[in-house]
């Protein structure tokens, strides 16, 4: 449960609240005006048709993109128009006296979006001004931004010393959802974990070994598993400074009785590319000049059995080069494999969610993470520092 102040705990009836979202939604790569993919626009509206019914100013506020990209939150203004049946005006700014004098002619119920908030670089640097004249525009705080609260910025953190903070419902729905998935499960919990690197989730690795029964390791990190244990890899990615850690692992898995089943056969190319050569092998044994890109049939049977006997799976990362086509059925098929289960399904964001969204299986999954990153660090049993800066409840 969620000890934070919620929109729930503060009278916002004719006042002005800056909400941050996460509306970082991805554009088409050729049309920067078309959104792919508006989840998160959708699971803000629960937070602002509130705010909205209870006669708040309401400021939206958001990234999308990087910093140099210098990306327009327009199309997001157009979606939440068409969402809230009334015009969302785009700011000409994020602060200053033209964004506080479009602000002062707002009525109860208004809804206003300012522009991308990532063309300042303070924003990033969690600037002590920056946040000063972001607070200034409003009398209350909401932190709606899932995604981006594993990340201590003007936005999500600094505002937060000049404004009375509170939780918004999208934050409040996923850290219930991962809370009770990782710290209260229905067992056996399984996680299943893929992606690149092992570096980048040795420690959500270590953290998952004392709260999983099962441990199910697939995508491009599983190679330096199987190297570690003397298998070959061809030319499979591996992070030959990581194969100790790997070892390390694996050994304390064993010592906590946790069951870890790693790739046991594999799609291999001879190429990193959809169009290589592809051959079946198995994962300890792959020729020379081939690469690992996706796990094979053996694999998927032996992670589909754990699935079926499994009162709840977290997922997070692809298990295999889920943007090629040809290397894409690992992932596509573990995500059939949850949508057909019965286990409480928890997807971490980022790829996954992605592959889940794309497979049409949305509704059929518990709980789709907004954050990749941060359900990554909330996993990690990190204090995730957005959510840390709002009101104790
Ligand atoms: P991450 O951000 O660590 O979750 O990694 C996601 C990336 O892992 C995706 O871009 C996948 O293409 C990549 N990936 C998954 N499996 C493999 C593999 N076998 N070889 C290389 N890259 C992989």
């Amino acid at each position: 449960m969620l000890n934070k102040k919620t929109v729930r705990d503060v009278d916002v009836n004719n006042k002005k609240v800056l909400v941050r979202c996460d509306f970082n939604v991805p554009l088409d790569v050729n049309d920067k005006s078309l959104i792919t993919n508006d989840k998160r626009i959708i699971e803000s509206m629960k937070t602002i048709n509130y705010l909205v019914e209870n006669g708040a100013k309401v400021i939206l506020c958001s990234h999308i993109g990087k910093h140099k990209e210098m990306l327009s939150l327009a199309p997001v203004a157009k979606r939440l128009s068409e969402l809230l049946g009334k015009e969302v005006p785009l700011l000409v700014d994020v602060i200053g006296e033209n964004v506080k004098a479009e602000i002062d002619k707002m009525v109860t119920g208004d809804v206003v979006l300012l522009d991308n908030v990532r063309k300042f670089k303070e924003e990033e640097e969690n600037d002590e001004n920056f946040s000063e004249e972001l607070a200034s525009l409003a009398e209350i705080y909401v932190n709606d931004a899932f995604g981006t609260a594993h990340r201590a910025h003007a936005s999500t953190v600094g505002v937060t010393k000049h404004l009375p903070a509170y939780a918004g419902f999208l934050i409040e729905k996923e850290l219930d959802a991962l809370d009770k998935g990782i710290n209260s499960p229905k067992r056996p919990l399984v996680a299943i974990i893929g992606g690149a690197k092992v570096s980048s989730k040795i420690s959500v690795l270590t953290e998952l070994l004392n709260k999983v029964d099962t441990l199910l390791i697939g995508g491009g990190m599983a190679f330096t598993f199987i190297k570690a244990q003397g298998g070959k890899i061809g030319t499979s990615l591996c992070e030959e400074d990581r194969l100790e850690e790997a070892l390390g692992i694996l050994n304390k898995a064993k010592g906590k009785n946790v069951k870890v089943l790693i790739t046991q056969d594999v799609y291999a190319a001879d190429d990193y590319s959809n169009d290589a050569n592809k051959i079946l092998a198995k994962s300890d044994d792959i020729p020379d000049g081939y690469m690992g890109l996706d796990i094979g049939p053996k694999t998927l049977e032996a992670f589909g059995e754990e699935v079926s006997k499994a009162g709840t799976v977290v997922w997070n990362g692809p298990v295999g080069v889920a943007e090629f086509s040809n290397f894409a059925n690992g992932t596509n098929s573990i995500a059939k494999l949850l949508a057909d289960s019965s286990a409480i399904s928890i997807i971490g964001g980022g790829d996954s969610a992605a592959a889940v969204i794309k497979a049409g299986y949305e509704d059929k999954m518990n709980h789709i993470s907004t954050g990749g990153g941060a359900s990554l660090e909330f996993m990690e049993g990190k204090i995730l520092p957005g959510i840390a800066a709002l009101l104790d409840k």
